[in-house]
C-alpha cells in the first residue's frame, strides 16, 4: 500500500507521523526461528475469508507463543460463565518480562499516590516504569476479526526485530487479551463453520453470544454481574493498572469504515478534561496514521459518547486511565462483503450526515465496493501499532499524567463543593442489595470502610427538580442536594462510608450522583438519542440509600474505621451466607416452590439472558421454554408461572423469518401458542410480563389496559435508559414489604392507562410529581400517575404487567422482589 506520510501540516502531527505507521506486517523479519506463526499452527493466516479460529485454537496459539517466545507470557485468569479458560498475553521486551512483579509494584504506587511518600521516589517510578497497554478484541463475538487479529499481532511483536518495535517492546507492557468472552467466540465459530457454504453464510447466530447478557456482556463494567467482567476487573484495576486501555469492536456495514476517537457529545462530566484530551490525541494519531497508509472512510467526533459508564472502555476514565474505542465497519462475520454506494449515501448518525460526503471529521470517504475480514484486521493491526507507538514515545508523560489524576483525587482542597463521603447507613432492610452494592465496589478497587464506632454526619440527599416547570416538556432539570437535616445526626456503627478522597473520586461521583443528562435535541426538535443510557445511579437502581455526607463531626484519629478487602466480609457482617467458589450464596426469597418457565425464542433476546440471570442469582429454579413447547400446550402442566421478558410481540409470534437463518430457527410462539397461552392463563396459570411483553398480553387477551406512550413522538416524550420514581401500593401482595415509593428503571418502556370501571389491581404508578431521579426525561407529564405495574385477572389465572423493567442488566435490585412476590403467589390463583 502507498504510504503519505506528510499530508498535514500540523506540527504536532507531523511529529507523531514522523515515528509512525509502518504495519507491522511490513516489519516482521523471517529470522524468527522456533516461533510459530499463526499460519503454521491454524493452516491459515488470521483474517484469511471463510476462516475463523474457535477459542482452543486460540489458546492453544497463545501457549505455543508462551513456550516459543521470550517476549510472551500468557496467564490465565479464570474461567468463563460456561468454562473455558480466560486469558491474557503479557508482551514485551525479555528483561521486562522477566521483571514483571516489578513492574506490578511500580503500577500499584502510581494508581495509588498515597503510597508515594517523598518525590525522590515519585521520580524514579516515572523513570524506571513502563506504559502498561491493555487490547481487548471482540467482547461482542459477531465483531469477530479482532480475536483472530491477536494472534498475528502477538506474533509479529513476538518476532519483530527493528529498531522501532524494540522501542515499543522496551518501553511499554502490552497485556493482551484475545477474547472477554471465550464462549462467544465458540458460539459464532460454531455457527460460522455450520452455516459455510450454505444460503446463511455471514448470517449472525441466533442466539446470544454471552450466556447471560449477550450484547450486553459490554454493560457490565461497574456492576461485574458476570464472570468475565470479575476476572478482567481483578487484573486490570487491582493488579495492573494499565494508562491505556483499547477495545477493539465493528460496528454496521454500511457507514464509515473505522471510527476512533475524539467521542461525539456529551461528555461525562466527571471524565478529567486532560484525559478527554489524551483520548483525542491518541485517536488523531490512529487516523492519521490509517489515512498514512491510505485507508479511507475513517471517522472521528461522530456517534459514539463518553457519558455512558459501564464498558470496557468507559470504565478506564474512572480510573485515570484513557479508554479508546474502534469500531471498524463489518463484513458477513470471516465472509466477504459488498456495500453499495447508495447504501453509504443513506448511512448517517450522529457527527456524519452521509458516509459518502467528505467532512473535516471524515475527510476521505471509503468508496463502496467490496469490504472483506482482512480490511478489518489492517486497520486494527495498524490502530494497535500507533496507540503502543505513542505509549512508548510518551512513556514518561503518560506515567506522571496517571499519578498526578490520582493525586488530584486524593487532594480534598481541589473539589470544593463535593461531598466529602457517601453512606450505606447500617439497618436498611434489604441486606443482598447492600452485600452486593458494597461488593460491586470493593471488586472495582473502591475503598469502604466499615463504621466500628458510630460517626455524627450532616447528611445529604441529591435529589433532582425541574429548573422550568411551564417548559417542563423541555426536560431541563438541576441537581439539589436537599439536607435532610442540617443538623448533625448519628450515624450508626455497622454502617459504610465511602471517602471521595481516594483515586477513584470520580468513579464514586459517577456511580453515586444522579445523573442529569443534558438536553439534546435535533433541528427537528426530536429528542437526540444517547449512545447508551442516560442514567444508572447505582444505589438508586439497587434501592439502597447512600446519602451525601457533607460534614463530619469526629476528627480522623476519633474514628474508627475497618478496611474492607473481600465482599464476604460484608456478607459476614450482615449474617448472609458466604460466597464459596461460583455458586451464588442468595438464599432462594420464593415463599413455596413455583413452577416458573421463562419464555426463550429463537431470537437472541439480553432482557431474556438478565432474567435467567436474575433468576440463576436468587437460586430461583426455573425452565426455559422454547417456541415448541408453547406450541405443544399443556403448560399448566408443566408451569405455574410463564414470564415473557421485554420482547415486541410481533417477535415473539413470529419469530425469525424464513429465509434469514436455517429453517430449524425460523417462526415464534405462533397462534397456536398464544391459543396455549390463553388456555393455561384461564386454566389458573400466572402470566407475567415485562416491557415491551406486555403488549403481547394485551392485545391477545384483550385486556383493559393501553400503553399511553404507544407511538407518542421523541418531541413529545423520551426516556431513555432513565431512573424514575414509583407510587408503591404495597397492601398488594405483589408489593408486600417494599416501601410505598421505589425507584424504577426505565428505558423507552411503557405507561398504562385502564378505564375506570375496569377490572385492573393497580400496584405501582410512576410518581404524581418528581418523575426522574437520574437520567433523562422528556414530557414528565406523559409519566406522570400512570400505571406502571398491575395485575389482570383472566379466567382462574393472573397477567402481571411490568412496564418497566425489573431486572435491567442484573442492576435494578430495587424492583426484583416484585417478580419474587408475585411468583410466591402464583400457586394461590387469583388473589381476589
Ligand atoms: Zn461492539
Amino acid at each position: 500500500m502507498q504510504r503519505h506520510r506528510f499530508t498535514t501540516c500540523l506540527a504536532l502531527i507531523l511529529f507523531i507521523a514522523s515515528f509512525s505507521a509502518t504495519s507491522f506486517a511490513q516489519r516482521s523479519a523471517p529470522q524468527s526461528a522456533g516461533i510459530p506463526s499463526p499460519k503454521s499452527v491454524l493452516g491459515f493466516t488470521p483474517g484469511d475469508d471463510r476462516t475463523i479460529a474457535g477459542w482452543s485454537q486460540i489458546t492453544d496459539y497463545f501457549e505455543r507463543l508462551d513456550r516459543a517466545s521470550d517476549r510472551v507470557l500468557v496467564q490465565t485468569l479464570g474461567q468463563s460463565t460456561l468454562k473455558r479458560p480466560l486469558i491474557v498475553a503479557f508482551i514485551s521486551a525479555r528483561e521486562n518480562i522477566l521483571a514483571l512483579p516489578k513492574y506490578k509494584d511500580i503500577q500499584q504506587q502510581l494508581a495509588d499516590p498515597r503510597k508515594v511518600t517523598q518525590d525522590l521516589q515519585r521520580d524514579r517510578l516515572f523513570a524506571n516504569g513502563k506504559t502498561v497497554v491493555a487490547i481487548s478484541c471482540s467482547i461482542h463475538s459477531t465483531e469477530i476479526v479482532a480475536s483472530q487479529m491477536s494472534m498475528q499481532l502477538a506474533y509479529e511483536l513476538a518476532t519483530a526485530q527493528d529498531a522501532e518495535t524494540r522501542e515499543i517492546l522496551q518501553n511499554t507492557i502490552l497485556l493482551l487479551i484475545p477474547s472477554p468472552n471465550p464462549d462467544g467466540i465458540d458460539i459464532v465459530a460454531n455457527w460460522y463453520r455450520k452455516t459455510l457454504g450454505t444460503p446463511y453464510e455471514g448470517r449472525e447466530p441466533p442466539e446470544l453470544y454471552h450466556h447471560y447478557a449477550g450484547h450486553d456482556d459490554n454493560r457490565d463494567w461497574f456492576m461485574l454481574n458476570l464472570k468475565e467482567t470479575q476476572l478482567i476487573t481483578r487484573l486490570l484495576w487491582h493488579e495492573w493498572f494499565p494508562q491505556i486501555v483499547y477495545d477493539v469492536h465493528q460496528q454496521g456495514s454500511n457507514g464509515s469504515r473505522f471510527f476512533i476517537p475524539p467521542f461525539y457529545d456529551p461528555p461525562n462530566p466527571n471524565i478529567s478534561p486532560v484525559l478527554l484530551r489524551q483520548v483525542g490525541l491518541i485517536g488523531h494519531k490512529v487516523a492519521a496514521d490509517l489515512q498514512a497508509d491510505g485507508f479511507k472512510g475513517v471517522l472521528t467526533n461522530a456517534l459514539y459518547d463518553t457519558w455512558w459508564h459501564g464498558g470496557f472502555r468507559t470504565a478506564p476514565y474512572f480510573h485515570n486511565s484513557i479508554g479508546i474505542l474502534s469500531e471498524a465497519a463489518s463484513a458477513r462475520l470471516m465472509t466477504p462483503s459488498t456495500v453499495t454506494n447508495e447504501q453509504l449515501t443513506r448511512s448517517s448518525t450522529r457527527g456524519m450526515r452521509s458516509a459518502t460526503e467528505a467532512t473535516t471529521n471524515f475527510p476521505d470517504p471509503w468508496p463502496a465496493g467490496q469490504w472483506r475480514p482482512r480490511d478489518i484486521m489492517d486497520m486494527e493491526m495498524i490502530s494497535a501499532r500507533s496507540i503502543l507507538e505513542m505509549a512508548s514515545k510518551f512513556r514518561g508523560e503518560y506515567l506522571r499524567n496517571f499519578y498526578e489524576l490520582g493525586r488530584k483525587n486524593i487532594e480534598a482542597t481541589d473539589h470544593t463543593g463535593e461531598p466529602q463521603a457517601y453512606i450505606i447507613p447500617a439497618g436498611q432492610a434489604r441486606d443482598e442489595a447492600v452485600a452486593k452494592l458494597v461488593g460491586s465496589l470493593i471488586d472495582q478497587g473502591v475503598e469502604v470502610f466499615r463504621l466500628d464506632r458510630e460517626l455524627h454526619a450532616v447528611l445529604a440527599t441529591p435529589v433532582l427538580r425541574r429548573t422550568n416547570p411551564v417548559a417542563e416538556k423541555l426536560g431541563n432539570y438541576r441537581r439539589l442536594a436537599s439536607l435532610t437535616s442540617s443538623a448533625m445526626q448519628e450515624v450508626p456503627l455497622g454502617s459504610y462510608i465511602v471517602f471521595l478522597a481516594q483515586p477513584q473520586r470520580t468513579n464514586i461521583l459517577a456511580l453515586f450522583e444522579p445523573q442529569i443528562y443534558p438536553n439534546r435535541l435535533t433541528p427537528l426538535g426530536e429528542a437526540e438519542r444517547p449512545y447508551d443510557v442516560a442514567g444508572w445511579t447505582l444505589p438508586l437502581q439497587m434501592g439502597v440509600e447512600a446519602p451525601a455526607v457533607i460534614a463530619i463531626r469526629e476528627t480522623p484519629n476519633e474514628r474508627k474505621l475497618t478496611l474492607l478487602k473481600d465482599p464476604n466480609e460484608v456478607r459476614a457482617d450482615l449474617a448472609l451466607a458466604l460466597k464459596k467458589g461460583d455458586e451464588s450464596p442468595i438464599k432462594n426469597p420464593l415463599k413455596q416452590p413455583v413452577r416458573v418457565g421463562i419464555y426463550k425464542g429463537s431470537i437472541g433476546n439480553m432482557d431474556e439472558g438478565w432474567t435467567r440471570f436474575a433468576f440463576d442469582t436468587f437460586n430461583v429454579p426455573y425452565t426455559s421454554i422454547r417456541d415448541v413447547d408453547m406450541k405443544q400446550g399443556k403448560l399448566n402442566s408443566k408451569f405455574d408461572a410463564v414470564i415473557f421478558a421485554s420482547q415486541a410481540a410481533t417477535q415473539i409470534i413470529n419469530g425469525n423469518a424464513a429465509g434469514t437463518v436455517p429453517a430449524e430457527y425460523t417462526g415464534g410462539i405462533s397462534e397456536a401458542g398464544v391459543k396455549n397461552l390463553k388456555e393455561f392463563v384461564n386454566n389458573g396459570g400466572m402470566l407475567i410480563c415485562f416491557d415491551n411483553a406486555c403488549d403481547l398480553a394485551i392485545k391477545e387477551f384483550n385486556l383493559p389496559l393501553r400503553n399511553t406512550l404507544e407511538g407518542v413522538r421523541s418531541s413529545e416524550f423520551y426516556c431513555p435508559g432513565s431512573i424514575v420514581a414509583l407510587d408503591v401500593d404495597n397492601k398488594n401482595p405483589v408489593a408486600a414489604t417494599l416501601p410505598n415509593s421505589l425507584p424504577a428503571y426505565f428505558i423507552n418502556s411503557s405507561a398504562f392507562s385502564a378505564a375506570a370501571d375496569a377490572n385492573v389491581r393497580v400496584i405501582a404508578r410512576y410518581a404524581k410529581e418528581n418523575v426522574l431521579l437520574s437520567g433523562w426525561l422528556l414530557g414528565e407529564d406523559k409519566l406522570r400517575g400512570q400505571i406502571a405495574l398491575a395485575e389482570v385477572g383472566v379466567g382462574k389465572g393472573r397477567i402481571v404487567l411490568f412496564g418497566f423493567r425489573p431486572q435491567h442488566r442484573g442492576q435494578s435490585w430495587a424492583t426484583l422482589p416484585f417478580i419474587w412476590n408475585a411468583l410466591s403467589s402464583a400457586t394461590s390463583g387469583s388473589s381476589e
